[in-house]
């Protein structure tokens, strides 16, 4: 990518653009409102907005996308709901409005910038609002356009704003899941194991379990035969796969919820799949087994299962949820696929 377009160019695609985004406020923000929804506005709409932003800063729409998915993982349903707008990124004040600006909810673009506050007016009407859908991600992408559109200026600019590598990490595998299907909607979801194999799970949320000290049960046993095969149950990154103490031959998903899908126990690995790669509800990762509780390749010490569990991601570390209701819903729309 040439780095260095004529000033010119920029400034035209940028008037073009404050045109259609002015053009488009008014059905924009009648969409965002009072909806009960999470999802105010269309997949198509949100994708439109993003690529239309990236391009005057000359940056992939994933990085604005990624950064905007993260953040609506870590913030409650409702609050999400309140907000007017579909975007769920938030800056702190006195980093919108500057640090020594004696007003923390100025909205005015020329004090903002006097006090080098983050806040930008992207919609052109002449405030820098931070509840404003356009203005909150042409702010986000002036910020990381200083850094440059490479991975690694993107990887610098989220380290820099979140210092947390853990953030970092997630919202990079985030923007790789975007640049390869080149759209927004990749929810849906899979039961693991395919409907013509036997298999047999119940809610075992919460029982004690019997090696490794006091721990309690984290996910849903599932089992089945040596060599069934486990499916991915949604669009994520493998974010680990290899040997785990516990797991045994383990692999790790991370989807675009932030939830942490975990495998383990496997006899072996579809060999097509690597670390970092991005997989597909359905798509296989790899097979039954009795692998764990010991050092690599322990096996046999129970019966042949897929432990399946879900983490989701918070500040504070991953946190474990039940599967279960997860695994019912998945299997009820598995047969009712395969019924019609
Ligand atoms: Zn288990």
């Amino acid at each position: 990518m040439k780095k260095k377009q004529s000033y010119t160019i920029r400034i035209m695609i940028r008037l073009c653009l404050l045109i259609i985004l002015f053009m488009q406020s008014t059905p924009l923000i009648s969409h965002g409102v009072n909806q009960a929804s999470a999802q105010p506005t269309t997949w198509e709409d949100r994708l439109y907005l993003y690529q239309q932003i990236s391009q005057v800063f000359q940056l992939p729409w994933s990085y604005l996308a990624a950064i905007d998915q993260f953040e609506r993982t870590m913030r409650k349903p409702d609050e999400l709901q309140k907000s007017a707008g579909f975007v769920a990124i938030q800056f702190p004040a006195h980093l919108w409005s500057g640090i020594l600006n004696p007003n923390p909810n100025d909205t005015n673009p020329g004090t903002i910038g006097f006090y080098t506050g983050i806040g930008r007016d992207g919609s052109g009407d002449e405030i820098a609002d931070p509840n404003d859908d356009v203005d909150l991600l042409y702010t986000m992408a002036s910020y990381l356009s200083q850094y440059g559109w490479m991975k690694d200026d993107f990887r610098l600019a989220l380290w820099r704003y979140y210092q947390n590598e853990k953030i970092v990490e997630i919202i990079t595998e985030f923007a790789v899941i975007y640049d390869k299907y080149q759209r927004l909607d990749l929810f849906d979801n899979q039961f693991p194991i395919p409907a013509h194999f036997n298999y047999s799970y119940k809610n075992t949320w919460g029982a004690p379990r019997g090696w490794g000290g006091r721990r309690i049960h984290e996910g849903t046993d599932i089992f089945a035969g040596y060599g069934t095969p486990i499916r991915s149950t949604c669009y994520g990154y493998v974010e680990s796969m290899g040997w785990n103490r516990f797991g045994g031959w383990r692999i790790g998903v991370r989807d675009l919820n932030n939830h942490y899908h975990y495998f383990a126990h496997l006899s072996g690995f579809n060999k097509e799949i690597k670390e970092g790669q991005i997989v597909e509800p359905g798509e296989i990762l790899g097979y039954v087994g009795s692998s764990g509780y010991g050092k690599p390749g322990t096996q046999g010490k129970f019966p042949p299962h897929l432990h399946y569990g879900i983490y989701k991601y918070t500040m504070k570390g991953e946190w474990s949820f039940d599967p279960y209701p997860h695994l019912r819903k998945w299997e009820r729309q598995m047969f009712q696929k395969k019924k019609r």
